[in-house]
């Protein structure tokens, strides 16, 4: 069955990934309804209704619930017992059935690899005292993150030296409501991370994008390039692993498949997104139907868009205090004036270190030349963050 436009799509969570969907959203004609705790969410300035409360209100659950007629999410921290309690009454996309996996990374993990699909060796931790045992049978270098709620490179302490495993201990011990558990995951020293957006429809028809090539900083995305430059071989294998994944999981709506590239060719899963994702963005300028349009398309059960890249692009995430150097005076006209560039800037209003504000797509006839562009940018950026402002 289709939603119609005219029809109220339900949100839950207003961040820039909401506030992307809902202008997509608005653009076929439908109204949004958005439920962020956060009167300054992003995606509040894109709602026809907003709501503030609580996840755990009552009442606003009742009132949400009765205005929408499909409802589905912008991150996967939301809680899983709102989506089921929501389901019951509407369609929820992605189900909660899929959103309980994908919420603990060791739940997902186990399910890719029971699965057949390649991860890297984990194991699960469930107290602080477990962690030396533990690191002895994964072995030196390792990752331990937190199973629940990390994002960004939140919630992570890598172990590369035997005197790294008390003093990550000792922090994990000192957390002041710890999580349910940890994970703890070999060190991947891959060559290049990689990933691949899905779109899935009710039916099982699958879209993939073309793999794109991750860059981070202190686990936050830097850059996207799109596409990648791996071998055809390889960009065929992460397709096939990633469209997989979301078969499995049977998935309705835009996921993200990260992956490791090791210098071998070998693939392993990283995490799956189950929602549009930051190195998605270039979709917005660089390809026919963005991943938010198909988000929309996905859930309301229109058919799914091409998902074809047009031109190549380049995306660089404007992180804390970059944004105000991009929008201050010369750094503006500067940046802003390289070829291809396209800006976009989420208008949140607290500024913080780590926080992404915006990001910029270079958009050009060939990959390298949206490289370079990009590199240049990221340059200047550097060159005039360091000026402080006047
Ligand atoms: P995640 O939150 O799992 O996506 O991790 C954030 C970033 O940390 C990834 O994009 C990688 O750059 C890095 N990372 C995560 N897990 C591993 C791993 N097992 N080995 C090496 N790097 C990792």
């Amino acid at each position: 069955m289709t939603v119609e436009p005219g029809s109220i799509l339900g949100v839950l969570g207003g961040g820039q990934l909401g506030a992307m969907f809902a202008a997509a959203a608005r653009r076929l004609d439908y109204r949004i309804a958005v439920w962020d705790q956060d009167p300054d969410a992003p995606a509040h300035r894109q709602a026809d209704y907003s709501f503030t409360a609580d996840f755990s209100d009552l009442p606003t659950r009742e009132s949400f619930s009765s205005l929408v007629r499909a409802v589905t999410f912008e991150w996967e921290n939301v809680p899983v017992d709102l989506c089921e309690w929501l389901e019951q009454r509407h369609r929820v996309r992605p189900s909660s059935a899929v959103l309980r996996i994908i919420q603990d990374r060791v739940e997902q993990k186990q399910f890719l690899h029971s699965n057949g699909l390649p991860v890297v060796p984990f194991l699960a931790i469930g107290s602080p005292d477990q962690l030396t045992e533990t690191v002895a049978r994964i072995g030196i270098p390792a990752l331990c993150k937190t199973a629940t709620s990390g994002y960004d490179g939140k919630g992570q302490w890598p172990i590369r030296l035997n005197s790294d495993v008390d003093e990550v201990a000792r922090v994990l011990r000192a957390i002041e409501r710890p999580p349910p558990r940890w994970i703890l995951e070999q060190l991947v020293e891959f060559e290049r991370e990689l990933s691949v957006l899905v779109v899935r429809g009710a039916d099982g028809e699958c879209r993939t994008y073309p793999v794109v090539e991750n860059r981070h900083e202190h686990g936050i995305l830097r850059m996207t390039l799109a596409p990648s430059t791996v071998s055809d071989q390889v960009a065929a294998g992460a397709s096939d692993l990633a469209r997989q994944a979301v078969a499995l999981l049977k998935g309705i709506g835009v996921f993200c498949v990260e992956l490791f590239h090791a210098a071998d060719d070998r693939l392993f899963i990283n995490e799956i997104a189950p929602r549009p994702h930051n190195s998605g963005h270039y979709t917005l300028d660089a390809c026919t139907v963005s991943q938010f349009e198909q988000q929309v398309r996905a859930l309301c059960g229109t058919p799914l868009g091409e998902a074809k890249q047009r031109a190549p692009a380049a995306m660089v995430n404007l992180i804390g205090a970059e944004m105000q150097a991009v929008i201050s005076g010369q750094g503006f006209k500067e940046l802003l004036s390289l070829p291809g560039a396209v800006l976009h800037l989420y208008g949140k209003k607290v500024v913080r270190p780590g926080r992404k504000m915006g990001h910029v797509t270079f958009v050009a006839e060939t990959r390298e030349a949206a490289a370079e562009s990009a590199y240049r940018f990221m340059a200047r950026l550097a060159a005039v963050s360091a000026i402080p402002p006047v």
